[in-house]
């Protein structure tokens, strides 16, 4: 593991989630789960959605855009008033927005007009706090006007309280909203589907039972994350407050003075030093995390005796005399965290994320070979011969590794390359083949084994992904291949499937190549060792949002560096990696036997790193093995090149 890294305990947040909506509903309120904090991570919302929330809700709609993208179906609210740039986004994406400007909801009624959907709002109006909202006075006209809109429906009205003056929810403000909400029903003869009141600082009235009865919506976040209300910080009883863990690496231990030496100026962030009267010397340990990353002053050692001294951009100064143990340099010292530091270390792209529970890592599930005897995708035959010459030595050899190996054969009937078919008639053959792919790929994720396909083509890809879409929604994929393979039939130069496989895999290709296409999002997907483009593919892959590193890329950043960004990237959005290796981003000095070869690939051992670094990520969930074409018979160099490299990345662990 890298640090410093924030382990996330996807069950406590659920058990969180879920005793809050308990507690709220018994009062009548739904509940909005608010995941901004963690950057709108899917995993979060999932465990919130599993915990019983009715909404998921975030104030960024690029996060809302990854959450609809990765799988989480619930209603989305937008909690910010949309920027005018945001308006198309907006209605596209999201459900519910919290509004307060009528020029801007006036611009979302056209854009629903156009998009042929109503979005709904929720007006909002300031009590007290002065940050968003109308105030109450103008709150009764504004309803009117918006329900004069054509694309808009006025879904309720809501407050925000406390978080920019401090101003809590009483019952005087919060009977003033229920008043508010009672009026607009009246005068314009509606009802009002939410009157929301409020964030985390909103409980204490709810669980002292003196919350209107008019309120029926809460949005909760910190309350959800860190087990706490925030009008008086107190810990709420059955909630966990420690869900979020922050670990840090010791990078030098030593004793020196507590006084400073040397005439006083300002420090690195232009303030004055506090001073200490403390005149002894005591054990200290600097720490690899600093403001950069997150509120040092938010920081809460679990051991105790650790003592936060301060920081600055990149260093973290604790006092560990007291802390009963000594550490020394690579020791690890953990923190509980309050909400900005919890928002700046989800926040900071150089603390790993680790998320924890739900999806428990499981070592050693077994793995499931499937053969597909295909080549209907290529340009030539020649790869469906590939399972024959790879699986039997594979089950042997990750046996040998300590895995439990089932090897089911080739599990389809041969599909060969035929100059004569169109590519309607090629991908109509191919999608009966992927079909039985993707069964078999369902069907081993629930037996709680790890899917290993032995192509075939590169367009056998679909298929694995086809099923593996079906049981995990946020999953992403790393996909190893010279060419981009983001044709799609009209720009495609050759018509052979393969090249259109990728584009496949994210519903950007006009032909089908499994029944239940995987839908998997651009953002969620990295391409590594890019060579050889068509011209048409350039364009289009470049305007992708698919994240590509080039061999160019490789060259210059070294491979190890590659698989990090790649996974520092998917580690967001994803919980899980396929990996699609197309032995063609291998060099063909390395692994002649392709069907279709390009010089300047990945070197042996480059090659090897990839998959090493990619199993120590924990987050391979499944993987497949394409472009060979060995001959029949032959001992063949690239086919055990191929095995090899599936050892590596199956080698240490999986998932
Ligand atoms: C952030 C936010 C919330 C959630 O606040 P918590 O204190 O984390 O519960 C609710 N509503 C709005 C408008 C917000 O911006």
């Amino acid at each position: 593991m890298d640090y410093p890294a924030i382990e996330i305990n996807l069950d406590a947040i659920r058990e969180n989630a879920s005793a809050l909506t308990a507690l709220c509903g018994k009062r009548g309120l739904a509940v909005a789960g608010v995941v901004k904090c963690t950057c709108g991570s899917p995993a979060v919302a999932s465990a919130m959605v599993a915990g019983g929330v009715k909404q998921i809700a975030d104030s960024r709609l690029e996060n809302l855009e990854r959450l609809r993208n990765n799988g989480i179906n619930s209603e989305l609210l937008l909690l910010r008033s949309p920027m005018k740039s945001q308006i198309t986004g907006t209605v596209k994406i999201v459900d519910i927005s919290l509004n307060s400007e009528l020029e801007i909801i006036e611009m979302l009624s056209t854009e629903a007009v156009r998009q042929r959907k109503k979005h709904d709002i929720i007006l909002m109006t300031d009590l007290g706090d002065r940050r968003e909202g109308l105030m109450p006075g103008d709150v009764i006209a504004a309803a009117g006007a918006i329900i004069r809109m054509p694309g808009v429906r006025l879904a309720g009205i809501g407050t925000n309280l406390t978080c920019f003056r401090g101003i809590l929810p009483s019952p005087q403000n919060m009977q003033l909203l229920a008043d508010l909400a009672t009026e607009i029903e009246a005068v314009y003869t509606i009802k009002l589907r939410w009157i929301s009141g409020g964030n985390s600082s909103s409980l204490k009235m709810i669980i002292d039972g003196t919350m209107p009865a008019k309120i029926n919506h809460v949005r909760l976040g910190e309350s959800i994350l860190l087990g706490r209300e925030t009008a008086a910080g107190e810990l709420l009883s059955g909630t966990e407050p420690d869900a979020f863990c922050l670990k840090t690496e010791v990078i030098e231990s030593s004793v020196k003075p507590s006084q400073p030496e040397g005439i006083t100026g300002l420090d690195a962030f232009g303030h004055i030093p506090a001073t200490s009267s403390d005149n002894s010397s005591r054990r200290r340990a600097l720490l690899g995390i600093g403001r950069e990353d997150t509120v040092l002053e938010g920081l809460r050692p679990c051991v105790p005796g650790i003592k936060v001294l301060g920081g600055s951009s990149d260093h973290l100064i604790v006092d560990v005399e007291d802390a009963g143990r000594s550490f020394g340099a690579g020791d690890i010292i953990a923190f509980n965290l309050t909400y900005p530091a919890l928002l700046g270390c989800m926040t900071s792209s150089y603390v790993n994320k680790h998320y924890l529970g739900i999806h428990p890592e499981q070592k050693n599930i077994g793995i499931r070979i499937a053969g597909m005897p295909v080549s209907i995708g290529a340009n030539r035959t020649g790869s469906e011969l590939a399972p024959e010459a790879v699986c039997t030595r594979l089950k042997e050899k990750l046996a040998g590794v300590g895995h439990v190996v089932e090897n089911w054969g080739n599990i389809a009937e041969p599909v060969l390359y035929n100059g004569n078919l169109t590519p309607e008639q090629k991908a109509a053959l191919l999608l009966k083949t992927n079909d039985c792919l993707a069964q078999f790929t369902v069907k081993t994720m629930d037996d709680n084994r790890f899917p290993l396909a032995v192509g075939g083509d590169h367009s056998i890809t679909a298929g694995i992904l086809g099923g593996l879409r079906q049981r995990k929604k946020n999953s992403g994929m790393i996909m190893f291949s010279a060419f981009g393979e983001f044709n799609d039939a009209k720009t495609s130069m050759t018509g052979n499937l393969h090249g259109m496989v990728l584009a496949a895999c994210c519903n950007r290709c006009d032909l089908r190549m499994v029944s239940i296409p995987p839908g998997m999002p651009v953002e969620n997907i990295v391409l590594i060792g890019l060579r050889n483009v068509d011209s048409a593919e350039r364009k289009l892959l470049s305007q992708s949002g698919i994240k590509i590193f080039t061999m160019e890329d490789i060259d210059v950043l070294g491979m190890h560096e590659v698989i990090i960004q790649a996974c520092r990237r998917l580690t967001h959005c994803t919980d899980g990696i396929h990996i699609s290796i197309g032995m063609n981003f291998a060099d063909p000095a390395e692994a002649p036997g392709v069907l279709l070869a390009s010089r300047g690939g990945v070197n042996y051992r480059e090659a090897h790193l990839a998959m090493e670094a990619l199993a120590a990520t924990g987050m391979v969930c499944s993987a497949d093995l394409t472009e060979l074409a060995p001959v029949a018979g032959a001992n063949d160099q690239t086919a055990e090149f191929g095995i090899e490299l599936l050892c590596s990345l199956l080698g240490q662990k999986i998932i």
